[in-house]
């Protein structure tokens, strides 16, 4: 099921600037139907409905593609979806299975791009950053993510994208497409599509609200279009209609991202010979490099450093830090190690099985950094050339092979751990074996 299908306006290629879009908006196709044709090759191809309990009188909570065509959906009664498709397979819900999907599928768009807002078992949003928001490198990211779920989590699991210049949009332009989706809205071009729409397509026109419009005069969608802000506060009784009208528009999304909750790292569980206190720090300096290297790719500088240590036979032993925004591995590699020292007393130098280090607090690269008035001109150049400085080993690793150059150890002391990919609790990415 490949229909992905790029609706690229026509002012894109004539337009000497680039199209922007902010958010990436994504809807798993048929989520339960699809995880079960996932684990039952059996069911692929064929209508199915996942039911709560196998009885007649209950609803459907999901439905295949192919049940959908015939007619059957979400909340269609069983007696009813039966007479309409006779062959209807039904598969009894299992919950844990979609949470756990849900979870590879979170993993899986997250080595892409952080998940912004996860607004449902099977519906995610991403706000895009500088280098993602131009039209180009936003469909290759959503291509990216597509091309990711069905390679790593199943050949069946498609979703259908959209992009958009908020939230809202960015959730129609998901709907518009089915299955296996990629549709733009870009501001420039509304109304554009969002005509071809019923007002009940649009999330928060319900089955309560579309009579109250009515009687607004408002019964398409260019009515809506049309419609002047205070018609749309009076129809909502209330500031919910203003911000219809807004998101409607093309405003920007309210929630901004909580850079926070936004981290990057990685752990490892030590094999014997490496559990000593030195060689775990090598160890621990090594996932870091691998971090901040990915760091950079993505264009981000972290500003929290968090370090957990597991003893062989002790407790877990954890201590953060928190620092101006760098992406440099020679100021967080000092960093890391002043809480090495911090850990491993709290350890008393024990035998370590397994080291976790993560970088938090992202913040993308084009943001202003704020201290920046507090820098003086002789910092600010250091920085750069140390940011530089790291770039260029990126460049090497990427070329000659991971661990070509390294900071602080020699490469051969870990290369029997940092060898072996699968000793990695994620998949890494393709960029990431140099790393
Ligand atoms: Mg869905």
């Amino acid at each position: 099921m490949r229909h992905g299908l790029v609706l690229m306006p026509a002012s894109a290629s004539s337009s000497a600037t680039t199209p922007l879009v902010d958010w990436l908006f994504l809807d798993l196709n048929s989520f339960f139907a699809s995880v079960e044709q996932q684990l039952h090759p059996e069911l692929r191809g064929k209508p199915v409905a996942v039911v709560p309990v196998m009885t007649d009188s209950t609803c459907a909570i999901a439905a295949s593609h192919e049940a959908k065509k015939f007619g059957i959906k979400t909340g269609t009664n069983i007696g009813e979806a039966r007479r309409l498709c006779p062959e209807l397979e039904l598969v009894e819900a299992s919950h844990g299975v979609y949470v756990e999907f849900h979870h590879e599928i979170l993993k899986e768009i997250d080595r892409h791009f952080p998940v912004h807002m996860i607004c449902s078992i099977d519906e995610m949003a991403c706000k895009l950053d500088a280098p993602r928001r131009p039209l180009p490198a936003a469909v290759d990211l959503a291509k990216r993510i597509k091309r990711g779920l069905r390679e790593r989590v199943g050949e069946c699991i498609t979703c259908s994208i959209g992009l958009a210049p908020n939230r809202f949009l960015a959730k129609v332009a998901s709907d518009m497409q089915k299955p296996d989706g990629l549709v733009v809205l870009l501001p420039e071009e509304l109304p554009g599509r969002l005509l071809e729409l019923e007002l009940r397509d649009l999330c928060g026109i319900g089955r309560r609200m579309e009579p109250r419009l009515h009687a607004c005069g408002i019964r398409t969608m260019a009515d809506l279009w049309q419609a002047e802000r205070e018609t749309l506060h009076r129809a909502w009784g209330g500031v919910c209609g203003d911000r219809f009208w807004h998101a409607l528009h093309g405003g920007a999304s309210e929630d901004d991202p909580p850079a926070q909750h936004r981290t990057l790292g990685h752990s490892h569980v030590l094999a014997p010979e490496l559990r000593t206190p030195p060689q775990a720090g090598v160890v621990a300096r090594r996932l870091l490099l691998k971090a901040a290297s990915r760091l950079r790719r993505m264009h981000y500088r972290a500003t929290h450093l968090h370090l957990s240590v597991r003893t062989e036979d002790g407790p877990r032993c954890e201590a953060q830090t928190k620092f101006d925004p760098v992406c440099d591995s020679i100021v967080l590699a000092r960093v890391l190690a002043e809480l090495w020292q911090t850990v491993m007393k709290q350890a008393r130098w024990q035998r370590v099985k397994k080291v976790s280090v993560t970088l938090m607090g992202l913040e993308a690269e084009s943001q202003p950094q704020q201290l920046e008035l507090f820098v003086s001109a002789d910092e600010a150049a250091s920085r750069e050339r140390r940011e530089t400085l790291s770039r260029t080993l990126d460049k090497i690793n990427q070329k000659r092979g991971r661990d070509s150059v390294v900071i602080g150890f020699t490469p051969d002391t870990v290369r029997t751990f940092s060898g072996s990919k699968i000793a990695f609790t994620r998949i890494p990415d393709r960029e990431e074996f140099q790393e």
